[in-house]
């Protein structure tokens, strides 16, 4: 436990200085930039631990699991903003939508009517990125780059729905550099639909890059990035 505990501490110094980094590099500032720790890995007692550590944004890719931490959690839970990273079911998506505060997922229509319909039901607007497939590998989720401007235009037509940006996942590799034009990709298409539609300033989310690239995606313009394995890893990184 000791041991643990130490090692989240170090992981966590290490992927802010290396955020940081990145930050510098870029020539981008520290608020450009959300930490999501993503907890899939771990149970709600090392979630609990994340307070301590000033973490903010949590990440979680399955329903049932992450609404069971959440009961543990009980108020604590409120301590947190809640991230759903993790492919939707359209008949769950009235329980994500009142769960979480951002739905990085939103990859279908069905989805996006069906997340219209919950907003009404639970009288809060529900803010969404629209996943993107950019590498268009078959076992990725998400719109199709060619597909996004009238995707998100669709989108938009439901008032219970606010988009605020674009989501993608790289393809799974050792040297970060790969991601880097799938990165660029994205930030072409969200420029893309800044040009094309005037979405206004809800419109200014990337929510790229993982434990693996997350420099990189930093460098290329994420303001979001899903940290999971250089947060709970056993062994201290970096
Ligand atoms: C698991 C997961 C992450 C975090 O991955 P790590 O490589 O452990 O940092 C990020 N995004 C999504 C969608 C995930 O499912």
């Amino acid at each position: 436990m000791g041991v643990k505990q130490v090692a989240l501490a170090d992981n966590i110094t290490a992927v802010r200085s290396k955020v940081n980094e990145a930050l510098t590099v870029a020539g981008r500032h520290p608020e450009e930039l959300t930490l999501v720790a993503v907890t899939k890995y771990v149970d709600a007692q090392t979630i609990k631990e994340l307070i301590a550590h000033g973490v903010e944004h949590i990440g979680e890719n399955r329903l049932q699991e992450a609404v069971r931490k959440q009961t543990v959690l009980g108020d604590l839970k409120n301590s947190f903003k809640w991230h759903f990273i993790g492919s939707l079911q359209t008949n769950k998506a009235r329980q994500v939508a009142a769960g979480f505060d951002l739905i990085h997922s939103l990859d279908r229509l069905s989805l996006a009517e069906a997340l219209h319909k919950a907003s009404r039901m639970l009288e809060k607007e529900i803010p969404v990125l629209i996943q993107v497939n950019v590498t268009g590998e078959r076992t990725k989720h998400g719109v199709a780059p060619a597909e996004v401007g009238a995707f998100y235009a669709a989108v938009r037509k439901l008032p219970g729905l606010r988009p605020v940006g674009l989501m993608t996942m790289a393809p799974d590799t050792e040297d970060p550099e790969t991601s880097r034009p799938v990165f660029r990709e994205l930030r072409r298409l969200f420029a893309q639909v800044k040009r094309d539609y005037h979405p206004g300033p809800h419109w200014r989310e990337l929510s790229m890059g993982m434990s693996n690239d997350y420099g990189v995606a930093i460098e290329e313009g994420a303001t979001m990035v899903r940290i999971g394995s250089a947060i709970f890893s056993a062994g201290t990184e970096g």
